[in-house]
């Protein structure tokens, strides 16, 4: 059995999702923020219903509203924002468990950070969770019932009367988010460019270990791996409460592997990543040119599988086009199920946008969202952002959204780009142009399919970006800055002698600046 204390002194606190909620809408602070609280006492209401939403968000719905149900803002400065709890062992309870939800929350909310401090005030008011944030977030219980804890590897239970458990179980608390209620397979708009992804993250969540393991699912930005990846998690929890599933990005394991190797202490790591039920590692491709990292995975990989744990891995692109990975990972990641999530076709896009415009209780028209489906066509990330911006527009303005609304607000996000684009810019619209993934930019493939998006990529990223050959280089699968002068070279050339074979550079000039590109 693993030892909390253990966990507590060798990880860093786990981090929350990255959650664009619609919900955590900026909220102006009091007049009075940089002012003393016990002089001024402003009102701090609206703030606190602010950050309730986002901490929410962090949280499983349960998790919250035992622990937040009774908790107030009481204080809010430049540099600290303070809640205050009814006793001592809910004080040590959120700040051991759900610090970095509350700071992720207050950073969400206010765009800045506070040092947080938890006070104890056993006269607090105890007001409920105010209506507005139960309806921001419908699946709050406001009462739940005690149960059982999940995990003996979860924290402790607490033992006073005033501490409710969750009823289903939890992910092993040194995982890197808290899972995000909203992502579960029910949640999941599905249609033909997802529909076999999403049955067979299903079918690995029934029966995990056997058949569909490991569980590797692959496809582009924003097309919905992290919310199957999650939908598989509240499954298992959902069917046995006790699973141990650690939950990871691939960054986190490959620096927790680089800080066991700079102290010399490898076995405490082994031991914590092989005594799981089910290990999730989401972006595993970034093990992409990392051979320490990729050994030591394999070896995590073969025990855990021989002992009929279940594996699940999400990935930019298929096993066999991660550039430098080890043929006897490619070949183990092929073992179980591998499932491709493509970008969703117009009627899905209709479908989610139509959706989530119903969950966030605002059924758009069908000509808005036939507006905005059609004009962004590869992101789910995306239409949600489109959706959320369409409803605080409407909102705003105090008017019902209509087709002209929604150009108002959305074409400028539709159509032109802000500032000077990035490195990524650049590789988003030319994989997505061309139908590619990132990780085919970066490999060593010469195929033309390849060699020639990539060239365009290095040309357009010299042009518009501004970095040095250097840096684009390295961007591009660590290249020496010789093959990107040669790549520029290149594309001017046949830009002047042959326009004709390159119209798609110019448009996707247009794309990233908003101007033409004069050859
Ligand atoms: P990825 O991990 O592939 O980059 P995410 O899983 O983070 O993408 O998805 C981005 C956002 O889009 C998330 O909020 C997710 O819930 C939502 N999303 C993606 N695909 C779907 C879908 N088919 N139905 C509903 N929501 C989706
Ligand atoms: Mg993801």
């Amino acid at each position: 059995m693993q030892d909390p204390q253990f966990f507590e002194s060798s990880l860093p606190e786990p981090r929350s999702a990255s959650q664009d909620s619609a919900q955590e809408k900026p909220v102006s602070p009091p007049a009075d923020a940089g002012a003393s609280v016990e002089e001024k006492k402003p009102d701090l209401s609206d703030l606190w219903k602010g950050l309730l939403v986002a901490i929410c968000n962090r949280m499983q719905p349960e998790q919250f509203a035992t622990w937040f149900g009774r908790a107030n803002l009481v204080g809010f400065t430049d540099t600290e924002l303070d809640i205050a709890v009814l006793n001592e062992f809910t004080q040590d309870w959120i700040l051991k468990y759900h610090r970095s939800a509350i700071e992720g929350a207050i950073l969400a909310v206010l765009g800045t950070k506070r040092t947080l401090v938890i006070s104890v005030d056993s006269e607090l008011s105890t007001a409920t969770i105010p209506n507005e944030v139960l309806s921001a977030v419908p699946q709050v219980v406001p009462n739940p019932a005690p149960a059982t804890r999940a995990s003996q590897t979860q924290p402790p239970a607490p033992t006073s009367s005033q501490s409710p458990q969750p009823a289903g179980g939890s992910l092993l608390w040194n995982s890197d988010i808290e899972l995000n209620p909203g992502n579960t397979f029910e949640n999941f708009v599905v249609g033909p460019c997802n529909r076999f992804g999403h049955a067979s993250a299903m079918g690995a969540a029934e029966q995990p270990g056997r058949s569909y393991n490991p569980f590797f699912i692959h496809g582009s930005v924003g097309v919905g791996k992290t919310h199957l990846l999650q939908g598989i998690c509240h499954m298992i929890l959902q069917k046995t409460p006790q699973s141990r599933i650690l939950y990871l990005s691939c960054e986190t394991f490959i620096n927790h592997f680089i800080s066991a190797l700079q102290d010399g202490d490898t076995t405490r790591f082994r031991n914590k990543y092989r005594n799981v039920d089910v290990l999730v590692v989401d972006d595993i491709h970034l093990l992409a040119n990392k051979e320490r990292t990729q050994e030591e995975f394999f070896h995590t990989f073969n025990t855990l599988h021989t002992a009929g744990k279940q594996i699940v891995l999400s990935s930019d692109s298929p096993p066999k086009d991660i550039p430098t990975l080890q043929e006897r990972l490619i070949s183990r990641f092929k073992w179980g199920m591998v499932a491709e999530l493509e970008r969703p076709c117009f009627e899905t896009r209709m479908a989610i946008v139509k959706r989530k415009s119903i969950s966030r209780g605002n059924e758009f028209p069908h000509s808005v969202a036939e507006y905005i489906a059609s004009n962004i066509e590869s992101n789910v990330r995306e239409l949600e952002g489109a959706v959320t911006r369409l409803l605080a527009y409407s909102s705003m303005s105090n008017r019902p959204i209509d087709h002209a609304m929604a150009h108002e607000a959305l074409s400028s996000i539709l159509k032109t780009t802000r500032g000077q684009p990035t490195l990524g810019d650049v590789v988003q619209a030319v994989t997505q142009h061309y139908h590619l993934k990132p990780s085919d930019l970066q490999s060593t493939k010469r195929t033309r399919a390849i060699a020639f998006p990539r060239h365009v990529a290095m040309y357009l990223a010299r042009i518009v970006t501004g970095n040095s050959f250097e840096a684009i280089g390295a961007h591009f699968g660590g290249r020496d800055h010789s093959t990107v002068v040669y790549a520029v070279n290149k594309l001017k050339k046949l830009l002047q002698t042959q326009p004709e074979r390159c119209e798609e550079v110019g448009r996707l000039y247009t794309e990233l600046t908003g101007r033409q590109l004069e050859s």
